[in-house]
């Protein structure tokens, strides 16, 4: 035998029982989208690699250590797509969708993204996000509507221990100024914090606070904080946004050590955590406002935006540690069993015929026993099965079972399927 080829490290294959969980999820969101009234936006799963270093950060992770480059047969410098924003902010803007008589625009996106990470339960090197991204106007109700919309995809399905964190990043003055007291507060003691963090001390000491290795270190937890930055307009933006969360019932935290480090980043940035011991990976989802995105990628300086994105692989985590079962339907309607070489032939018609008529519906493909065909009725999950032998045949007429109550009747075959919508579809 040959040496079989795995899958790629970082990967899954979704296996059918799965995928009938992927595709809930997935109707899901589309759902609340479109409740929300969010309209879904594709762009290509690769892009210019030029496009994410500028729209997501050459000092991030993302771009420094985690992205899928390579050159194509023309020798572009091509990269599978670490996320979404920036393939939505470039689409907005190439297809001049500002010009749009409906603003803001709501779009959202479901698909795969790509990042070369290490390997753990909850973070994969292909996963699925779902997010959103309202570009144009700019309100503290847009915040509090996108908030929402995260917040109650989770609530939805039923998952209770979620929290919002939230934070104001304010605007780019601001945080100039506060990026100067962190590098003064730092930078006596930056030896002794890991390499990662001594050197965002010059490009961009915000992120030292999201570092995941020194958060117990002394000078962490007596940082200055952001909020003492801001000016009168900032904190009147944020409090608004709480406020308008206060309305909507949803349960929040402040938290002033949530950064993104990014220039074109501004005001309201939050996450969506769970509170559950079972789960490692705490934190489901993640966005913000980011006004200077736009201009930044070539579009008109006074468009405005906010996003979030979350991805499949953790909601599923956070469904399963929630001990959540979904409502997944994965019975058939009818499963047809036919004795004898005349049966057997109609048996693939009629299966058909039902199939046409909007029926879930499945035939044995070979002449076994009765036993042996109606365990695989039972294996399929069939509420009914339709019995043909040769006798049914000369009469026109078929046996109809019931597979939970075990009932029989015998209907005429042109009755057959009135008999059927009755007893399925007006269930
Ligand atoms: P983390 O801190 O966990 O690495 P991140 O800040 O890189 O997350 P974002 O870029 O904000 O994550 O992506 C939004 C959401 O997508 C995250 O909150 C997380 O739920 C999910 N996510 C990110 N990376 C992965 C991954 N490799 N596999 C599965 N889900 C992921
Ligand atoms: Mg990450």
């Amino acid at each position: 035998m040959k040496k079989i080829v795995n899958i790629p490290r970082g990967t899954q294959d979704i296996l059918p029982k799965e995928s009938k969980k992927w595709q809930y999820i997935e109707n899901h969101l589309r759902k609340i989208s479109e409740n929300f009234c969010y309209k879904e936006i594709r762009t290509p799963i690769f892009e210019l690699t030029e496009l994410f270093a500028r729209g997501v950060g050459d000092t991030t992770d993302i771009v420094q250590k985690e992205m899928y480059t390579f050159l194509d047969k023309g020798n572009r410098s091509i990269t599978l797509r670490p996320e979404g924003t920036a393939g939505t902010v470039r689409s907005y803007i190439e297809n001049k969708l500002f010009a749009d008589t409906i603003k803001p625009q709501k779009l959202y996106y479901i698909g795969p993204m790509f990042r070369y990470e290490r390997k753990q339960k909850g973070r994969y090197r292909q996963f699925f996000q779902y997010g959103v991204e309202v570009i144009g106007e700019e309100s503290e109700k847009i915040d509090a509507e996108v908030i929402s919309l995260a917040y109650n995809i989770y609530k939805s399905l039923g998952i209770e221990n979620i929290k919002v964190s939230i934070n104001t990043l304010g605007n780019p003055e601001e945080r100039n100024e506060y990026n100067r007291a962190l590098i003064n507060h730092f930078k006596k003691e930056i030896h002794n914090f890991c390499e990662d963090c001594q050197n965002r001390l010059e490009k961009n000491p915000m992120r030292i606070l999201d570092c995941k290795v020194d958060t117990k270190k002394e000078l962490m937890k007596n940082a200055p904080k952001l909020l003492d930055f801001l000016g009168e307009e900032s904190k009147k933006y944020f409090k608004k946004v709480l406020s308008y969360l206060d309305d909507l019932k949803i349960k929040y935290e402040v938290d002033p050590n949530l950064v993104r480090g990014l220039d074109y980043y501004t005001h309201t940035a939050f996450e969506i955590m769970i509170d559950n011991k079972d789960i490692e990976l705490k934190t489901l989802c993640g966005g913000g406002r980011y006004n200077g995105l736009i201009k930044m990628l070539g579009g008109p300086e006074e468009e405005k935006g906010i996003g979030f994105a979350l991805s499949i692989e953790r909601l599923l985590l956070a469904l399963e540690s929630e001990n959540i079962e979904l409502n997944i339907n994965d019975k058939i309607d009818i499963y047809v069993v036919s004795v004898g070489e005349e049966a057997n032939e109609y048996s693939m018609k009629l299966t058909n015929l039902l199939r046409i008529h909007g029926f879930k519906a499945q035939n044995s493909y070979f002449d076994k026993k009765i036993k042996a065909q109606m365990k695989m009725a039972d294996r399929y999950k069939a509420k009914f099965s339709i019995i043909i032998g040769e006798e049914e045949i000369k009469d026109k007429k078929v046996t109809v079972k019931n597979m939970e109550n075990h009932n029989q009747e015998s209907i005429k075959i042109e009755n057959l399927m009135n008999y059927l919508e009755e007893k399925i579809k007006g269930e």
